[in-house]
């Protein structure tokens, strides 16, 4: 099963994708994760994004189509995966169908993660996370008990992403809008999308999102 999580920066794509990898044993595929581990290693895709990312635009389609062409490819992907950031527009929808078709593959589920925009700006800024164990936390919804440290594994390596500041979350917000949202129609046209409540509790949209693949 292959599956697109579409949704707002800070809808709680990245959280819910991690939760279906070990539910479904599907593979989270977050081209932001691996833009952003290309920053850190200094590679020639990660020169290309470093600035685009910090401004809060995209990175070039086939950049970000070739990664994910690439990975796909990878044996882990053979049971299934998870789209977290990708597509962004409609050139890259249209490169990851000939994409699909060229390998023989077809996606059963594309999923929006709804939420009220008022609320992101908020959800985005106040979070961080740990580098050593990956625990995600949020200044006023889910602190850490001992500031400084990172409640799962005693780690003093807390970071905050450099693209989670209140302007370039303006940026993002805005680019979702403009060139994301379009997308729905397009998978909708396809009998393919579905919607889930991205406001409600992180358990309630693991159960809704259970109830989908599960069907
Ligand atoms: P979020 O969805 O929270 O904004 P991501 O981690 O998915 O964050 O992406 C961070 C940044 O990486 C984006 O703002 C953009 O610059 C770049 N990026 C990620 N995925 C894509 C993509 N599919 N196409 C172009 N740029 C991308
Ligand atoms: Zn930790």
């Amino acid at each position: 099963m292959n599956i697109i999580l579409l949704g707002a920066p800070g809808a709680g794509k990245g959280t819910q994708a991690k939760m279906l990898e070990d539910k479904f044993g599907l593979v989270q595929l977050s081209t932001g994760d691996m833009l952003r581990a290309a920053v850190a290693a200094g590679t020639e895709v990660g020169k290309v994004a470093k600035d685009l990312m910090e401004a809060g635009e995209l990175v070039p389609d086939e950049v970000v189509v070739g990664i994910i062409s690439d990975r796909v490819d990878e044996e882990d992907c053979k049971g299934g995966f998870i789209l977290d950031g990708f597509p962004r527009n409609t050139a890259q929808a249209e490169a990851l169908d000939a994409m699909l078709e060229e390998k023989g593959l077809s996606l059963q589920h594309v999923i929006e993660m709804k939420v009220n925009p008022d609320i992101l700006v908020e959800r985005i800024t106040g979070r961080f996370s740990c580098g050593d164990c990956g625990a995600g936390y949020h200044d006023i919804y889910k602190p850490v008990s001992k500031e400084g440290t990172c409640d799962e594994c005693g780690s003093t390596n807390l970071n905050r992403r450099k693209d989670d500041n209140e302007e370039t979350v303006r940026s993002r917000l805005e680019v979702y809008s403009n060139e994301t949202e379009p997308l729905l129609p397009y998978y909708q046209g396809k009998g393919i999308l579905r919607q889930v409540d991205g406001m409600a509790s992180m358990d309630a949209v693991a159960e809704e999102l259970n109830a989908i693949l599960s069907a």
